[in-house]
C-alpha cells in the first residue's frame, strides 16, 4: 500500500480534532469519510456542469448524461457486471433490497412461497421480506449462525424446499466481521434452481467483488461505505431476471410512451430509474471507485488484515474482553478468497459489565468513535443473547496507532468502572 500517511491526506476530515483530541474514527461499518477527490468532483460538476440527466439536447444536459452513465460503466468494471443493463442506481443497500423484494416479489413469490435469510442479516434483508410477507402471504426461513459466527451451511441446506424462490444473505455481517462463503451458498442455491441476492454492504469497500465469478442473481452496495457521497447506490440484476420483473416505482425516465389508456416502459437499466437520480452523487460514487481501484485490492486487504489481526491481539490482552465473531483459533483473520469466506475488518465487543452505551460515550470524550447498540440487528442480538456492542470498524486509512489509541481508550474507561 502507499504511504499510510499520504493515503490519510486525502481524506480532509482525518485532520481535524474533536473535544481537542484528534479523531480517531472507528465507525467506518456506518460510513466511511470521503477523500478530496470525491468531494471536489461533485463540487465540480455543480459548478461548472449542473443539468438534469437524459431530458436536455443542450450542452451542459448532454455533459451530465455523460458523467452520469460513465458512472455506470464505472460499476460495472468494478464489480465485473457482463453489460451496464445489469446496473440500477439506488439510494442504497436499503432501496436495492426493497426494489428486489417489490418487484421480483410481484413477479415470482406467491402465497406459501419461501424465502431464506439469515440470522445474521441487518434489518434491511429482513424488513422488505416481512414486508412482502404481509402483502402475499409469503414463508421467511432463517438460516441459524453457529457460536462462532458462521452460517451452519448444513442447516442452511435443510432450508430448501420445492418452494424456496429466493435466498437473500450478507456477504459480509456488519456485527461480526464474518465474510460468507457466498459461492458455496451460491452454488447450493442454484443446484435448487434457488437464485441469490447478496447485500454487499459491507464487503464492497473491502474486497474484490467479481459479480460474475460469484455468479449472484442480485447484488446490493451503498456508496456512502464505499468512500463516496450518500444517497447513492447500486443494485447489480442479472438481466435475465430484471427483464421479467415489473418496475417499482412509476414517473419520468422509466417510461416507453405514455397514454392514460397504456404505457410502455423504458429499456433496462432505466426500467428501474424513475424520476431524477442523483446523477452528481453517482459521478461521486464513481470518482471513489476509482479512487479505491487506484490503491487497489491487494493493497487495501493486505492493510486492513493487518490491522484487524493486529486490534484482535490487542483487544484479546484487555480482562473482561468479549469479541463476538473472529473465532480465537482463527490466528489471522483472513478476507475472502474468491467467494470462500473469511473475516472482515468489523470487531464488535463487550467488556465487563460496562454497558456498550457508556464504554461508547466515553471512548467518545477521547475522541474516539466508534458504534455502539444492535447495529440494524435486532435478532442477531437475540441470538447472542446481548442488547448491543460496541463495534470498531477499520478502513484502509485506519492505523495502528489508533488501535492502541482505541485499546488506552477502553482501559481509562475500565478504571473508571
Ligand atoms: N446491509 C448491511 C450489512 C449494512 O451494514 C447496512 C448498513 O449499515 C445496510 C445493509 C444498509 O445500508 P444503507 O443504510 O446504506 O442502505
Amino acid at each position: 500500500m502507499q504511504n499510510i500517511q499520504e493515503i490519510r491526506q486525502a481524506f480532509p476530515i482525518l485532520g481535524r480534532t474533536v473535544y481537542n483530541k484528534p479523531l480517531v474514527y472507528l465507525d467506518n461499518g456506518a460510513t466511511t469519510q470521503k477523500p478530496q477527490c470525491v468531494i471536489d468532483a461533485i463540487t465540480e460538476e455543480y459548478v461548472n456542469v449542473n443539468a438534469n440527466v437524459h431530458r436536455g439536447v443542450h450542452y451542459l444536459s448532454q455533459e451530465a448524461t455523460r458523467l452520469y452513465e460513465e458512472a455506470r460503466m464505472t460499476v460495472r468494471d468494478f464489480i465485473h457486471a457482463r453489460s451496464t443493463s445489469e446496473i440500477i442506481f439506488t439510494r442504497g443497500t436499503t432501496e436495492s433490497i426493497n426494489l428486489v423484494a417489490a418487484s421480483f416479489g410481484e413477479a415470482f413469490l406467491n402465497e406459501g412461497d419461501e424465502v431464506i435469510v439469515t440470522e445474521m442479516e441487518h434489518h434491511s434483508n429482513i424488513v422488505p421480506w416481512q414486508l412482502l410477507r404481509s402483502r402475499k402471504g409469503i414463508v421467511l426461513k432463517v438460516c441459524p449462525i453457529t457460536d462462532e459466527g458462521r452460517l451452519d451451511l448444513a442447516a442452511l441446506e435443510q432450508l430448501f424446499s420445492p418452494r424456496t424462490r429466493l435466498v437473500a444473505c450478507a456477504h459480509v455481517s456488519n456485527v461480526l466481521g464474518t465474510v460468507n462463503p457466498v459461492k458455496p451458498i451460491i452454488e447450493m442455491a442454484h443446484a435448487h434452481d434457488v437464485p441469490v441476492l447478496i447485500d454487499g454492504a459491507q464487503s464492497v469497500p473491502h474486497l474484490a467483488v467479481d459479480v460474475q465469478a460469484l455468479d449472484c442473481d442480485f447484488y446490493a452496495f451503498s456508496g456512502h461505505k464505499v468512500y463516496g457521497p450518500t444517497g447513492i447506490g447500486v443494485l447489480y440484476g442479472k438481466e435475465k431476471w430484471l427483464e421479467q420483473m415489473p418496475p417499482y416505482m412509476g414517473g419520468g425516465e422509466m417510461i416507453g410512451k405514455v397514454s392514460f389508456e397504456h404505457t410502455t416502459f423504458n429499456d433496462l437499466p432505466y426500467k428501474f430509474e424513475a424520476g431524477t437520480p442523483d446523477y452528481v452523487a453517482a459521478h461521486g460514487l464513481a470518482v471513489a471507485l476509482d479512487f479505491v481501484s487506484s490503491i487497489g485490492f491487494e493493497a487495501i486487504e493486505a492493510h486492513e488484515q493487518d490491522i484487524t489481526h493486529y486490534a484482535l491481539t490487542r483487544l484479546r490482552e484487555i480482562p473482561g474482553m468479549r469479541i463476538f465473531g473472529h473465532p480465537q483459533q482463527v490466528s489471522t483473520p483472513l478476507l475472502d478468497r474468491e467467494g470462500q469466506g473469511g473475516e472482515s475488518s468489523v470487531i464488535s465487543f463487550l467488556v465487563g459489565n460496562i454497558h456498550h452505551l457508556d464504554l461508547g460515550t466515553l471512548l467518545d470524550r477521547l475522541g474516539i468513535a466508534v458504534r455502539t447498540g444492535h447495529h440494524c440487528a435486532e435478532p442477531l442480538m437475540h441470538r447472542l443473547g446481548i442488547e448491543g456492542t460496541v463495534r470498531a470498524s477499520f478502513a484502509l486509512y485506519n492505523t495502528k496507532e489508533e488501535v492502541d489509541a482505541l485499546v488506552a481508550g477502553i482501559d481509562r474507561v475500565r478504571q473508571m468502572f
